[in-house]
């Protein structure tokens, strides 16, 4: 299923922040002249080479060639290294080379030079402010591929650059949350809120976070290796066995289909079915697990058991695929590759893309709209062709060009590009290029009569 953790933003949340003060770091350059050679410290070194390093700095910064400038500015403050204003210079073309490296993605060197910035200008509170922003992105990042303990490191230290960083505090609830520590997340969530009273999601979040806390403090702990699995009470806690071993074993065959073993344990939630329908009332009828940072399984025993292990084993396969891309893959193919994996347990009948074939002309979806017919508004009907298909597209896609080749599609989506350059990259294939050919090889397997019942 879809989850809700906030995508990496990497290009819009540094777009909130980009204000390069324009008038500001020129404007304290041009109030101190420097060619009156006043500063005392001057008197060691020659004034004109501290003017001429200082202006090369200054027409380097006017063209964002960062690096030059900060060269011409590190040797300006060596030779007077007590001029604030080279200092505040020197500050200033660390703290707009760190945007600038952060827009294109270079986060460790960004948060480097941020905090250069800073130690220039430990005071200076929009530079903190920038440093706070940066480690609250990359805690992000981390948390949106499970790995909480390093993020949580990142975002304690963003809260202390910059105590009011809403966005640190609301990363720090969800690495709390995905862990199922709910007391704490609750903590860091209000502490948000109170920063951003008018935020009605933030609200929303704490509201249901309430109902949880309350229902699912309860639930009993079960330890399996690498998942820590909690049942509801009321259900037969011996369960916890069966689902400790179906989920080692995901782990295993999965990890080595993808190769990616999940470093941090995975919260494995489960649930009568009725209070499942209850705690998540707006979850439609068909759904009968989900994955949204941690694994939710409503526990129907009327299913048997071979569904419920192809359910555990599909909710994994997004955890996975959650940790490899960082909520980078387009759902259709997120759920095409959790039924493939699911189909080990139980095989997918497929009826519905059969039916949808034998019309004239064939009813399957657009490629195009296939991600979009997994929402709960849409139709029963709608959302079973929308797995099938996106089953047998994966399916198509691991029979002719292998699994190898589908894990670098995986990570090339992790890379950050789109779904269709990495097509093209890996298969040689746009989007609807992929649908022609699967529509051949369809037409072809699926032609003949269903199974008669
Ligand atoms: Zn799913």
């Amino acid at each position: 299923m879809k989850r809700s953790l906030p995508r990496s933003t990497r290009s819009s949340a540094t777009r909130c922040w980009v204000v390069r003060k324009p008038s500001g770091w020129l404007a304290a350059v041009t109030l101190c002249s420097l060619v009156s050679g006043a500063l005392p410290v001057l008197a060691a070194a020659p004034s004109a080479s501290i003017e001429a390093e200082s202006s090369a700095g200054i027409l380097a910064m006017e063209a964002e060639r960062y690096d030059e400038a900060l060269n011409h500015f590190r040797r300006a403050v060596a030779l007077a290294p007590r001029d604030p204003t080279l200092q505040r210079n020197l500050a200033v073309a660390y703290h707009n080379a760190a945007i600038a490296l952060a827009t294109a993605g270079q986060m460790d060197t960004a948060v480097r030079y941020a905090k250069s910035a800073v130690s220039l200008l430990p005071d200076d509170q929009d530079f903190r402010a920038s440093l706070s922003r940066l480690l609250a992105q990359q805690g992000r990042d981390l948390v949106g591929r499970g790995r909480y303990p390093q993020a949580r490191l990142l975002l304690q230290e963003a809260l202390r650059y910059d105590s009011r960083n809403a966005n640190a505090l609301v990363t720090l609830g969800f690495a709390a949350y995905y862990t199922q520590q709910l007391m704490q997340a609750r903590n860091y969530w209000r502490q948000a809120s109170a920063l951003q009273p008018g935020e009605v999601s933030m609200r929303q979040l704490l509201k249901q976070l309430d109902q949880e806390l309350d229902f699912e403090s309860k639930f009993t702990r079960a330890m399996a290796f690498r998942f820590d699995i909690r049942l509801e009470p009321g259900l037969a806690q011996e369960l916890a066995q069966p689902v400790g071993e179906w989920l080692t074993e995901a782990r295993r065959v999965i990890g080595n289909d993808l190769q990616f073993f999940p470093k941090q344990q995975v919260v494995v939630l489960v649930y009568r079915l009725e209070s499942f329908r209850q705690l998540r009332q707006e979850v439609p009828e068909w759904v009968a697990g989900r994955y949204d940072g941690k694994i939710r399984l409503p526990w129907d025993p009327s299913s048997g058991e071979a569904a419920l292990r192809q359910i555990t084993w599909h909710e994994y396969t997004h955890a996975v695929v959650q940790g490899l891309t960082n909520g980078r893959c387009p759902l259709w193919l997120n759920e095409g590759l959790a039924e493939w994996e699911g189909a080990k347990q139980l095989a997918i009948p497929l009826t519905a893309l059969r039916e949808a074939l034998a019309k004239q002309p064939a009813g399957v979806i657009p490629f195009a709209q296939l991600s979009e017919s997994f929402q709960w508004s849409a139709r029963a009907d709608q959302v079973t062709l929308a797995y099938e298909q996106s089953y047998s597209i994966v399916q198509l896609l691991i029979d002719r060009y292998g699994l190898y080749r589908l894990r670098r599609l995986l990570r090339r989506l992790n890379d950050g590009v789109t779904i269709d350059e990495a097509l093209q990259a890996e298969y040689r294939l746009s989007l609807g290029e992929l649908q022609a050919l699967w529509l051949k090889s369809v037409a072809k397997t699926l032609a003949a009569p269903a199974p008669s019942s």
